[in-house]
């Protein structure tokens, strides 16, 4: 026990390694609990799809568990079946299928299918008839987005097969969903024209005998902006990592959040350069005097978007610098100047909460004209992944 209780966003990271992703657990517990209060009587459902965006499937779903949330979501079926598998009985949902796949283990696991096609929902059917299981389903639903859901005569004859299959004790159908397609700008026309159409769908849902439990609409943005569309469950994602879903409007703090990953790299050399010298492939960087360049053992590989190539945010001690010249697969460099004090095996930290002045996935994003999603997201396997906080 230390004396004065570190944050655990700003914990070293371990010696020895080229670079890691600190993931802090209590960040993602007390993000789930901001967005448990914000969403009222719905209940949360937190998305944990791609390696949940990045930091760690089980331990983030574990954590969010932690944190209030009584759903796990998923795109796709193998993520829901590591849940199972890691012991997790939660219920979860995924959403996103292709022809062929195996939905038996889904049926045998509890888990919950999103439905948006006539395919799936036969293919669910033959599983539930091989295992001698009811599926659980929920309805997905297009309200406007234009990419994944059923709409008009699709839906029409989705929802006369469900209803059937109901009747059969095949399917339960459990839930109805949609997505928005503008949900980041809350007074775009869209996403109360969504809003209509889904209930429009829910009565039509009704009319043809069906009545789910949980209805859904609302992901992070519309979970902290829009109060009408939280209906019975909501589904943050980004959020739930402590990233501003809508940066134009709120950074995470003024929506009670903080970013869970810190990303950070070790030097590995500091190196004596003249005045002149082109840096890194391609010599788009030259420096401008004698000088140190500093060598991160980092690259596209493990998630640097070779975008960042001169202009990527890192912070070495309490100076911030950009990324010299190209992003490289492995490594990329930085001019640290002549009067550095930097040593190899100093932190290089690429992003984290900011608190200490270093730069934000937020930050990055901007920087590379993205959005924070694709930052934490898009970090390599090669990356460990160390969990932090939380009950171990
Ligand atoms: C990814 C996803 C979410 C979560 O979205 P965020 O913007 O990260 O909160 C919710 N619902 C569906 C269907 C998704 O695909």
């Amino acid at each position: 026990m230390s004396e004065h209780p570190v944050s655990t966003t700003v914990a070293p990271a371990p010696p020895g390694l080229p670079a890691c992703a600190l993931v802090d657990l209590d960040a993602i517990r007390d993000n789930v609990a901001a967005l448990n209060a914000r969403a009222g009587d719905a209940e949360v459902m937190a998305v944990v799809k791609a390696d949940a965006y990045g930091h760690g499937l089980v331990p983030s779903a574990l954590a969010a568990l932690r944190g209030g949330a009584t759903w796990l979501g998923v795109a796709q079926l193998p993520e829901a079946l590591a849940l199972r598998a890691a012991g997790v009985q939660a219920p979860v949902l995924s959403w996103l299928h292709v022809p062929g796949q195996d939905f038996a283990p889904a049926l045998e696991q509890g888990i919950d299918l999103g439905i948006s096609t006539a395919w799936a929902l036969d293919q669910v059917l033959a599983a539930a008839t091989t295992t001698g299981r009811t599926a659980r389903v929920h309805l997905k639903v297009d309200t406007g987005l234009g990419r994944n859901g059923a709409w008009d005569a699709d839906l029409e004859l989705l929802l006369a097969n469900l209803a059937a299959a109901q009747a059969a004790g095949s399917v339960e159908v459990v839930g109805l969903f949609s997505h928005f397609a503008y949900a980041d700008a809350p007074q775009h026309p869209t996403v109360k024209a969504q809003q209509e159409r889904f209930e429009g769908i829910l009565e039509q849902a009704a009319r043809a005998g069906i009545r789910p439990q949980v209805r859904h609409l609302a992901n992070s943005a519309a979970t902290l902006t829009n109060p009408s569309a939280h209906y019975d469950l909501v589904r943050p994602g980004v959020s739930v990592y402590g990233l501003s879903p809508v940066p134009d409007l709120g950074a995470p703090e003024d929506f009670g959040l903080r970013e869970a990953m810190r990303l950070v790299a070790r030097l590995s050399s500091v190196k004596d350069a003249p005045a002149g010298q082109g840096v890194s492939y391609g010599h788009v960087y030259t420096t401008p005097q004698a000088t140190k360049l500093g060598l991160v053992p980092m690259g596209y590989s493990d998630g640097v978007p070779r975008h960042a190539t001169n202009v990527g945010p890192v912070q070495v001690g309490r100076q911030r610098y950009a990324v010299a010249g190209r992003v490289c697969m492995d490594q990329f460099v930085l001019d640290l100047g002549p009067d550095t004090t930097a040593q190899p095996g100093d932190e290089v930290v690429l992003f984290g909460v900011g608190a200490a002045g270093e730069p934000t996935a937020q930050d990055w994003a901007a920087a590379i004209d993205t959005i924070n999603y694709e930052i934490v997201t898009r970090v390599g396997a090669r990356v460990p992944r160390i969990h932090l906080g939380g009950e171990q």
